[in-house]
């Protein structure tokens, strides 16, 4: 059997696990955390950055940082997790989806303006498997009209835009460390601010709404309720297994690039003759192989591909019902303009399994079964 995903495992985990056990501090913010966030600040070049317990809760304080009200409206795609539109409605958002393109399956720019409302306090792009979105036009659109930039990137650690790190880009970026993602810490996650304006706050918010963290740094002599807030720190161990992986991040990258690159070259005959899509990459964008997806021509197809592969011993996924045809949707969002791709797409869809150490001779295999489906 070949699995869709297994979480990285670069070997140094657990020497990095017993360190954070002799250090006695097992609960946030010791030196494991402070390494990794050390380690993102300076790789990806952001103001600051803060572990959080998922990309979930990194969406959650991002919005609680741009202080959504109820009644306030959220700009995003429908085709991604609940979680980039749950974070906003937790706040009394309005999610006004729009469309996707069908090249990237991100939020198509060209659709945004005009969903822009007296109320819309934020853009959320989601940088579908690692791809960033068209983020000059999307920058440019929120600075015409005061609102922020949030970006989804829980996809897209590693992954560049004109040679900008995803996630740096807009006022915060939101990353996700889950065991499906290229690095992992089980659950987990970071928020990028890209500010310098808001750390205090950040820091409030994730600190139970007390000002605990200037008070370690000998700011303040006791410390207190100051704010709103929650927990937001993941533990020590966590961190720990987070920064072998960083350890090796360029190794975890080329891998998955590597087999990337070869399911493309093996299927490209296939989408020459018609037969499928592959994934398209824009020029600006330099992705980190976080999927690779096949697009069939509908989903019978599709539903007649997955039984075909699962009966070859190879697990795939697909995923999203579009978050505004959702019972949830329904209740919290509105559909700006028309569903012309989210759905189609959504349906046509099937990624293939992808993870670090991925053997070519399994790479092999997969497309083979894929070429005698076709056959
Ligand atoms: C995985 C994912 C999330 C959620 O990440 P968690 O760390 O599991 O909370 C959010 N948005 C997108 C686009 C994702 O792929």
């Amino acid at each position: 059997m070949i699995p869709f995903n297994t979480p990285p495992v670069t070997g140094e985990e657990t020497y990095y696990i017993q360190e954070a056990l002799a250090n006695g501090k097992l609960s946030g913010d010791g030196p494991f955390t402070k390494a990794c966030q050390t380690w993102l600040e300076e790789t990806f070049k952001t103001t600051k950055a803060y572990l959080t317990p998922s990309c979930t809760h990194a969406l959650e304080m991002a919005a609680m940082l741009v202080e959504i009200e109820p009644g306030d409206e959220v700009i995003m795609p429908s085709y991604t997790f609940v979680s980039t539109a749950n974070a906003f409605v937790l706040r009394g958002a309005q999610i006004v989806f729009v469309d996707i393109r069908p090249d990237t399956m991100n939020i198509d720019e060209t659709k945004i303006e005009a969903a822009v409302t007296e109320r819309t306090k934020a853009i959320v792009p989601v940088h579908y498997a690692g791809t960033a979105c068209e983020m000059d036009t999307i920058m440019d659109i929120a600075r015409r009209y005061n609102m922020y930039v949030i970006e989804d990137a829980a996809q897209g650690v590693m992954s560049t835009y004109k040679g900008r790190a995803l996630g740096t880009i807009g006022d915060y970026g939101c990353f996700s460390f889950h065991d499906t993602k290229n690095y992992t810490s089980g659950e987990g996650g970071a928020l990028l601010l890209n500010r310098s304006d808001k750390q205090e706050q950040a820091e409030i918010i994730r600190e139970k709404g007390t000002n605990r963290s200037k008070f370690l740094r000998g700011q303040v002599d006791k410390y207190s309720w100051v704010d709103a807030g929650s927990s937001y720190l993941p533990a020590e161990l966590n961190a720990a297994y987070l920064y072998a992986q960083f350890q090796h991040a360029e190794a975890i990258n080329n891998d998955r690039l590597a087999s990337w690159e070869m399911y493309a070259k093996e299927l490209r005959p296939l989408e020459e003759d018609g037969l499928l899509e592959l994934p398209k990459v824009p020029a600006a964008c330099e992705h980190n192989a976080h999927m690779f997806f096949i697009k069939t021509a509908g989903i019978e197809e599709r539903t007649a591909l997955v039984e075909w592969l699962k009966e070859a011993g190879i697990a795939t996924a697909f995923h999203y019902v579009p978050l505004h045809s959702s019972a949830a949707g329904r209740r919290f969002s509105r559909f700006h303009g028309t569903d012309r791709w989210t759905t189609r797409e959504s349906e046509r869809l099937l990624r293939l399994p992808m993870f670090y150490g991925l053997q070519q001779e399994q790479i092999e295999e997969i497309t083979e079964q894929v070429r005698s489906f076709y056959k």
